[in-house]
């Protein structure tokens, strides 16, 4: 039998639809969110996601703006201009664009971000935050990840989940948020031995690797939910995911397609994350004048 495609565009426009509205009310309130987006250097594929980012905040009513800096800009002028988004009113959410320039330090820079507008949830505190259950920004890919199987239906307590992949930004806060999902959680990496063993296991299974094509059928238990959150430009100029989609598809019993599902979530979260540092903005205003 074959998978179910999960059908990202529609959640994701029913999603961005909710934050638009409580924008708009925000914004009538007197608040409109706004974010700011720093990029560093030429990266093509950043450019592009940066782009997307502001397109999104647009046209959910939000505000936006874009600071594209030369490569050679110095570490000293990044922070700088991080501490004057920090104190501007108008800006609610601030984020850096990785890659950096090897010469700027990402650690460094994410540090600087004002807590309450780390809006990606890299700072230190709110990553400590989010492990401790504490409220917080939650990470936007796997927020995203969580949201798309909760939209669909899918369980995730009690559930085995398998997280392959144990980077900063997507693979340890998912296999966190998957656990804060009461789910029993395994996490893969380059030195796991016999992995196919361990994704067998997998009830659901979500892949975070960057590498095209990676996990087929052998990795996948028969109906198991299988997320793909790499994003692989291929030769030929297509994006693939780690996931090989066509072999997979006779053996999961869900799959997210790449492009057009994990990507655009991610972007969603980001919208609402910057819609409730907003909104927490707007509060705080409110009590210093009564
Ligand atoms: P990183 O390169 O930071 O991490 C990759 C992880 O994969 C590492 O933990 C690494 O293990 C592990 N790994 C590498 N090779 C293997 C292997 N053969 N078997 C098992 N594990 C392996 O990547 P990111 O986490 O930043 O990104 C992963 C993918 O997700 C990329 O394709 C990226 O483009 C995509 N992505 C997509 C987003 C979206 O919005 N959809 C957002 C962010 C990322 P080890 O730690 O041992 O080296």
């Amino acid at each position: 039998m074959s998978a179910h495609v999960i059908n990202g565009k529609e959640i994701v426009s029913s999603y961005r639809a909710e934050i638009k509205e409580e924008a708009h009310a925000l914004t009538a309130r007197g608040t409109q969110p706004g974010l700011a987006v720093v990029i560093v250097g030429e990266d093509p594929a950043s450019q592009v996601y940066v782009r997307n980012k502001a397109k999104a905040c647009e046209e959910a009513g939000m505000y936006s703006e874009v600071h594209r800096l030369p490569e050679q800009t110095s570490e000293a002028e990044l922070l700088q201009l991080i501490r004057e988004l920090n104190g501007n009113p108008k800006i609610h959410g601030i984020l850096v664009q990785s890659p950096l320039p090897k010469h700027i330090s990402e650690e460094r820079v994410v540090e600087e971000i004002a807590v309450e507008k780390d809006v990606d949830c890299f700072h230190p505190t709110n990553v400590g935050n989010v492990t401790i259950g504490k409220d917080a920004p939650l990470p936007c890919t796997p927020a995203g990840v969580i949201q798309i199987l909760k939209k669909v239906g899918i369980p995730i307590a009690g559930k085995h989940a398998v997280v392959v992949g144990r980077s900063n930004i997507v693979g340890k806060p998912m296999a966190l948020l998957l656990l804060r999902e009461h789910a029993t959680v395994t996490i893969c990496h380059s030195r796991t031995p016999n992995m196919e063993e361990i994704t067998r296991q997998a009830d659901i299974l979500v892949v975070a690797v960057g590498k095209a094509n990676m996990i087929g059928k052998r990795h996948v238990k028969p109906g198991a939910v299988v997320v793909d959150v790499g994003i692989n430009r291929l030769d030929t100029g297509k994006l693939a995911g780690d996931v090989d989609f066509e072999d997979v598809l006779d053996t999961a019993g869900y799959i997210t397609p790449v492009p057009g599902c994990v990507g655009p979530m991610t972007i969603t979260v980001l919208l609402r994350n910057t819609l409730e540092a907003a909104k927490r903005a707007s509060q705080a205003e409110t009590a210093v004048k009564a």
